[in-house]
Parts: C-alpha cells; sequence; structure tokens
C-alpha cells in the first residue's frame, strides 16, 4: 500500500522520520520518501501488510492508516494512494483539454477496488500552482470519471456533505495525485482539545516539528509567548517528564490556553504565568528549553514594536537559558539581530510554511 502523507512545507524531513519511528513500532516492511514528485509537504510512505491477532487468536489485518491518524503529531493528512502521474504542461492548457486529461487518466483507474460500489462518497480536491482550471472544476470532473466507472458494477451514490469514502485529489504543479483521504474532512493538525481559538495559533504540527527541533531531554521548557499554549499542550501530550511553562502577557490568552489544557487533559502538567517575557528573568531563575512562536506585529500589536521587544527579549532570555531556543517568525531582521547582539549562536535555520507565509525558524544556543 502506498500512503500520501500531507504535512506543513518545511518539516517533510521531521515527518518523514515520525512516520518511520511509527512503522518501525508495528514491524511491517515500509520505504518512506520526502517530497514525492518533489511536492512539498508531502511525504509517501510504501508499506507492507500489518496484521495483528484479536482476542480468539484470529489473524486480522491492522489498519495503517488508522494507525497513522491516531498516532502522528506532525502528519495532517493520510491518503490511500490510488495513482500518481506528472501532466507535462498542464499549466497551460485551456480549461477543456486540462479537465479532458484528468478524466481520461481517472477513467482507467480500477477505483472498484479501492471502494465499495453500495457506499456514498464525494471527491475533495487541492490545487496549487498556476492552471486555467480550479479545485471545483477537479471535483466535479474526477466525480463524475469515478461515478461512471463505479456505474459498470451497481448504482453508485454521491453525498457532498457526508460521503462514507473521501476521494482527495491534488494536482501542485504538474503532479497530480488520487487517493481515498482516511483522515476525513478535519486536518489532523485541527487539535479537538482545542476550544480557545487564539487568532494567531501555530499549527499543532508546527508545534511539535518545533519540539522536535529543541530536542528536549526531560529539563525545564518554557514558552515565553505562549498564547493559546500549543506548543506546551503538545509537549505536555507526549508525557513529557519535566517543567513545562507557558508564559503569557495577556490574561484573556492565558486563560484561553488553560481552558485548552483542561480540554487536553494536561492542565495539571503545566504551570502557566501571566507575565511579560521581556522580563523573563523575573518569573524563572533558569530554564533549559525555550520554545516560542514570536509575535509578527501582523494579527496583534505593531511591527514597529517588534526590533525592541526581540531585543529586550533575548537580553532577559540570555540570562537564563541553559542549553537551547527554538523560535519562529516573519521577522528575519530584527530576530537575526536580537539573536546575535545578545551573545547566541544560530545553529540551524529553516523556512516553515504557515498561513500562507514562509516562516523563519531559528534553533539557538
Ligand atoms: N503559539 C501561540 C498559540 O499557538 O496560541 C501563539 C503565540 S502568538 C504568535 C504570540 C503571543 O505572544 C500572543 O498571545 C501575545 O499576546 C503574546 N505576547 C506579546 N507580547 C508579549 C510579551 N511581552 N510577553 C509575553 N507574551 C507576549
Amino acid at each position: 500500500m502506498r500512503l500520501l502523507l500531507t504535512t506543513s512545507q518545511g518539516i517533510e524531513d521531521l515527518a518523514k522520520a515520525e512516520v518511520e519511528n511509527l512503522l518501525s513500532e508495528l514491524g511491517v516492511p515500509f520505504r518512506v520518501e520526502e517530497k514525492p514528485l518533489g511536492v512539498e509537504g508531502r511525504v509517501l510512505a510504501e508499506v507492507g501488510e500489518a496484521f495483528y491477532t484479536d482476542e480468539k487468536g484470529r489473524k486480522r489485518e491492522l489498519s495503517v492508516g488508522t494507525y497513522l491518524n491516531e498516532r502522528s503529531r506532525l502528519l495532517h493528512r493520510v491518503i490511500v494512494e490510488m495513482a500518481s502521474d506528472r501532466f507535462e504542461g498542464i499549466g497551460e492548457d485551456e480549461p477543456e483539454k486540462a479537465l479532458g486529461r484528468i478524466e481520461d487518466f481517472v477513467a482507467s483507474l480500477p477505483v472498484e477496488r479501492f471502494v465499495k460500489v453500495s457506499e456514498s462518497f464525494a471527491v475533495r480536491s487541492f490545487r496549487k500552482g498556476e492552471h486555467k482550471i480550479t479545485s471545483l472544476d477537479i471535483s466535479r470532473t474526477v466525480g463524475k470519471a469515478i461515478f461512471d466507472r463505479l456505474s459498470r458494477f451497481g448504482t453508485p451514490r454521491v453525498n457532498l456533505d457526508h460521503p462514507a469514502v473521501i476521494f482527495r485529489t491534488e494536482l501542485v504543479g504538474e503532479v497530480f495525485f488520487l487517493g481515498i483521504d482516511t483522515t476525513g474532512d478535519s486536518s489532523l493538525h485541527k487539535r479537538p482539545w482545542r476550544v480557545y481559538d487564539h487568532p494567531a495559533h501555530l499549527k499543532a504540527s508546527i508545534a511539535n516539528a518545533l519540539i522536535e527541533l529543541a530536542e528536549p531531554d526531560g529539563g525545564s521548557f518554557i514558552d515565553p509567548f505562549c498564547g493559546s499554549g500549543t506548543i506546551p499542550i503538545e509537549l505536555a501530550l507526549r508525557g513529557y517528564s519535566g517543567r513545562v511553562i507557558c508564559l503569557e502577557k495577556y490574561r484573556k490568552h492565558l486563560r484561553g490556553a488553560e481552558m485548552n489544557a483542561l480540554s487536553a487533559g494536561v492542565y495539571d502538567k503545566i504551570e502557566f504565568i501571566l507575565g511579560d517575557a521581556t522580563k523573563l528573568s523575573e518569573y524563572v531563575d533558569r530554564v533549559d528549553f525555550a520554545v516560542s512562536n514570536l509575535p509578527y506585529g501582523l494579527k496583534i500589536g505593531r511591527k514597529s514594536m517588534i526590533p525592541k521587544l526581540y531585543m529586550d527579549f533575548f537580553g532577559e532570555l540570555a540570562k537564563v537559558l541553559e542549553k537551547r531556543g527554538v523560535f519562529i517568525t516573519t521577522e528575519k531582521k530584527a530576530i537575526e539581530k536580537a539573536i546575535e547582539e545578545n551573545g547566541f549562536e544560530i545553529k540551524h535555520h529553516r523556512l516553515i510554511g504557515h498561513g500562507g507565509l514562509m516562516v523563519h525558524t531559528y534553533v539557538i544556543e
């Protein structure tokens, strides 16, 4: 089975490592590839069949898709890939031609092997790049091709609102994927624990990527601009044994973080502090790890106050940080100046796609 796994752009290597770890635990043969056909934010896993023994001693097949949906912290979707191909020049094709190519391709696939004809279905499409067709056009065309194919074997049923089976297509540049989306309509990064919706919250998948980059070893950990608590909550959900602190300047957001932690079942694993990160040393004498999604001045506050905020914060961080910090921001110039002038060294830098932006991520010591 081939599983097309989606995640944020820029963290494919971390998602690949997570999937390899999870699949190793199952003891199945597998091969995992980052950016299949060069598509960013995607990982492909080729996995052998997995089995378990039920209470009556019978051998049962284990659904690897379900297992990854349940266990992954970095993935957004788990899609059973039916087919993929590169459609040279599809970006320049007129709509009729482009849709005709997609329809012919899908019509030739043995869709009936993947679903029961009696199950209701819908097609959801994702499109990225320059094309003369929309994702809605693709959904309609692929839906028709699947309907016509399944009609040979029975009476297919379409249900756009509550389908039993979701087919997912992706057209990214010239690359086309078709598969069955085992995740459903809500992406895995939308965590069920989120009862307070911070206007600038971090995707949980990216929060976990930042945690991976920090490599916390059980030492004390702080998010000094914790907002709705995404990073501390995701760390606590991993069963982290060390002290976890969530510091936030605004009472409303801190209350929201507490509500989220309560909903996640980790309220008693996190210390919540109402305070100003530019006075960090007033709240903690020392801390091993600091990981944060810094204010960018886009959704909250003003951009002009960012350089001073960063300079003051990193000045305080220099007094207390023992091991490693990981920070994500759009404000490259301001953060690099604050990091360097306060005696830290940049150990790693990468760009991560978040909210339609490519955001700078730094590991510092
Ligand atoms: N990662 C968070 C989440 O997922 O909800 C969002 C963090 S948001 C980008 C930055 C947060 O920093 C905001 O909640 C803002 O209120 C807070 N903040 C701004 N200035 C602060 C300061 N001086 N000290 C502490 N928190 C501050």
